[in-house]
Order: C-alpha cells, then sequence, then structure tokens
C-alpha cells in the first residue's frame, strides 16, 4: 500500500530543551502528511499547534491536532476518512521514576505516535458513516445500497403493514 511516511517524523527531538532547564517553552506548527502508526492504523494527516514545555519531571506536551483516520463506514463498510480534533495535555517523563504513561527515551526523543495513537483510538470507538443517509448493505445479497436497488425484494419492513397487505389482496 502506497508510500507511507515512517512513523519517525512523529519522533520529536526535545534535547535542547531538556538542556535548557525548567520554565524554558517551544512552540511550533506539526503539519504531518499521511503517517502509518500502526499496521491497522493510518493517518491522513496530523495538523496542529503545539507546545513543548520543560518542567522539573520532563517535558509536558499540550497540542490542539486535527486528524484524518482511515477507517469504515459502519452501514455499507466503504472507506471513509474520520476527522477527528484531539486535544493533548501529556507529561513526558525524563527517566522512569516519573509517574507518567510517556518517558523520553535516553537519546532525547519524544515520541508523539505512541500517544497520537492511544488518543485516535479512544477517538474511534463512535460508529461513523460515509454519509448522514447511508442506505447500507442489503441484508438478502449483501449489495451496496447506495450504488442502486438490487433484485431482492423490499417487502415486509413492518409486520403490521405486511397484515394488511394481506387483506388487500384478498378481495
Ligand atoms: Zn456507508
Ligand atoms: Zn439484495
Amino acid at each position: 500500500m502506497g508510500n507511507y511516511l515512517h512513523n519517525r517524523v512523529l519522533k520529536l527531538n526535545v534535547g535542547f530543551l531538556l538542556n535548557a532547564g525548567p520554565g524554558h517553552s517551544q512552540d511550533f506548527e506539526l503539519d504531518v502528511p499521511t503517517v502509518k502508526l500502526a499496521d491497522d492504523l493510518v493517518l491522513s494527516y496530523v495538523r496542529g499547534p503545539v507546545r513543548l514545555s520543560r518542567t522539573k519531571e520532563g517535558i509536558l506536551i499540550q497540542a490542539q491536532l486535527h486528524t484524518g483516520a482511515q477507517d469504515e463506514c459502519y452501514r455499507c463498510l466503504e472507506p471513509v476518512e474520520r476527522d477527528m480534533m484531539i486535544a493533548i495535555e501529556e507529561l513526558y517523563g525524563v527517566n522512569q521514576q516519573v509517574d507518567s504513561d510517556f518517558v523520553i527515551h535516553d537519546d532525547g526523543i519524544l515520541d508523539l505516535a505512541e500517544l497520537l495513537r492511544a488518543e485516535v483510538l479512544i477517538g474511534s470507538t463512535h460508529r461513523v458513516l460515509c454519509r448522514e443517509d447511508c442506505k447500507g448493505l442489503c441484508p438478502e445479497c449483501g449489495a451496496n445500497r447506495n450504488e442502486g436497488d438490487c433484485e431482492c425484494e423490499q417487502e415486509t419492513i413492518d409486520p403490521r403493514l405486511s397484515e394488511l397487505k394481506k387483506l388487500l389482496n384478498r378481495q
């Protein structure tokens, strides 16, 4: 599949900030094209302002990221892009002693991919539709009803209506 950037682009070198000491911070704009976070997780883009602040414990990252995750419509199973806003505020500890889920690697690398992956997975628990009025798949033949009607009979949706039909057919 395609040319994905290695998720190396989400490895931020924060060595300079670590050395600068507590109280220093840096702002920048993240703008990453298609990136693969895992075998089953590809983001079409990741954009938004990021602030890295050196604290005593490590680096606090604050960001408002706009991202698009590749997903599928839950009715018709066609691929859809799920747009998400992700608000991040997370401490990356300088070492294992810091009470944090994320740790800065020994080489001064803060790996944003791990955090992003967790956030996107949380956001992906909601169902997504390719469009508001997606007709879904035919339960009989599996045809995508958005692409036209299939040969299956579209009757007996409402049992009360079908009873009424029987009565009418008697005459
Ligand atoms: Zn759909
Ligand atoms: Zn059908």
